[in-house]
């Protein structure tokens, strides 16, 4: 028996795993669960893309190592997209590293730009990798709060000037996991200016780029101005086209950044099977319809949700992008008692918010993964209980 080290120690706790457990207990039990409380997509990858997948692994070429860094018409398909989507050139050779999924990105990052004892601005409530991260990097979490007031924006204003003098480094998630509010253009001028003032990186996290609702796509950090000088985005593939399971993502933008990144990956892995990266490529480059389906899909099970709710008295807003849906637990209630409640009295599974930080004390996240049947049975046993 062999002790871990004192950094995996501190790691936080995997937020999910309590959840599953208490699902699994209660399906145990014979009851149909409908679960809405984690993030995982339930539609399948596109066929498409399957098939690029398929005659991709039976080239014998692909059997090989990729290059470390990855192949060349990853990097290029992901400039092409960004390009097409957003408007954002990119130079394949020097603002775009293959990643395995975002999340690897997202908690490399800090090991590549951060020293023992940095200082980096996290939003709370969030996405709880962002933290591990930090932890690995050994670094200090300052937590900017989400409020709904201020639109779950940070408040760059009301950080102390000690914290900005030593926050060399700053997570952004917009669309916002678990919140599912979307950031303004004037937003993103914003921080780029203050990231100018004060020296500070930006990682904005786009895992939810493409998905917005009202006919509101939502805006790259990389297209408010001067956006590449201080900081990369990180995109990947698991929303846009059901991709959770095959770990592909890139980072773009700023061209230290993207170097230290790939510095880091050298000495950790060879990148992603071939086929996964041709199979990506065509997901990037190919027809588009699907990534619009999905939208409309969402934005379906979205309005039967938030109306089914309204209709039975719960006061909730409906969020303007993501598949999360971010309600206010009733009086009476905290996160995980309002939680434990919907799962042992309605059989209906929902993320507490304090999983999330803090500031997520008071709401439970929904996430939209499943029909929009299951999630109209999911409104009518919430109904029984009469709480509203
Ligand atoms: N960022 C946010 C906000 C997420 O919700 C997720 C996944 O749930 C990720 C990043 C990571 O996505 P992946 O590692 O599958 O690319």
């Amino acid at each position: 028996q062999f002790e871990k080290s004192g950094l995996l120690q501190d790691l936080p706790k995997q937020f999910f795993a309590s959840l599953v457990a208490k699902v699994n207990a209660i399906t145990e039990q014979g009851h149909d669960v409908i679960n809405l409380g984690q993030g995982n997509p339930d539609q399948p990858t596109p066929e498409h893309i399957v098939k690029s997948l398929q005659s991709a692994a039976e080239k014998t070429i692909n059997h090989k190592y990729s290059p470390f860094r990855g192949h060349q018409y990853l990097k290029d398909a992901a400039a092409v997209f960004y390009e097409r989507e957003y408007g954002v050139k990119l130079d394949p050779n020097s603002e775009v590293a293959i990643l395995f999924g975002g999340k690897a990105g997202l908690v490399e990052l800090p090991q590549c730009l951060l020293n023992p004892g940095d200082t980096i601005l996290v939003p709370d409530p969030g996405y709880p990798d962002y933290l591990s991260g930090v932890v690995l990097a050994q670094a200090k979490t300052e937590l900017m709060p989400l409020t709904e007031e201020n639109d779950f924006l940070p408040k760059y204003d009301d950080i102390h000037k000690e914290v900005l003098d030593k926050a060399k480094m700053m997570f952004l998630n917009y669309p916002n996991n678990p919140t599912g509010a979307s950031a303004t253009e004037s937003f993103f001028d914003e921080t780029v200016s203050f990231a100018k003032e004060y020296s500070i990186c930006v990682v904005h996290d786009f895992a939810y780029g493409a998905i917005g609702f009202d006919g509101k796509k939502p805006i790259s950090f990389l297209q408010a101005e001067g956006a590449k000088d201080v900081g990369v985005e990180i995109y990947t593939l698991s929303k846009t086209y059901n991709m959770a399971g095959w770990r592909v993502g890139f980072a773009v933008g700023n061209k230290s950044v993207i170097e230290a990144l790939e510095l880091l990956q050298d000495h950790l892995y060879v990148s992603l099977f071939p086929a996964i990266q041709e199979a990506a490529a065509s997901a990037l480059l190919d027809s588009q319809t699907c990534v619009g389906q999905l939208v409309q899909m969402y934005e379906g099970r979205r309005n039967v949700f938030i109306e089914g709710l309204k209709a039975i008295g719960w006061d909730v807003k409906a969020p303007a992008a993501s598949f999360f849906a971010w309600l206010k637990v009733p009086e009476g209630f905290t996160s995980e008692s309002f939680a434990d409640y919907l799962l042992t009295h309605a059989h209906v599974a929902v993320a507490a918010g304090n999983g999330f930080g803090e500031f997520g004390e008071g709401y439970v996240r929904v996430g939209l993964l499943t029909s929009e049947e299951r999630l109209q049975e999911a409104v009518e046993r919430i109904r029984t209980l009469n709480l509203f």
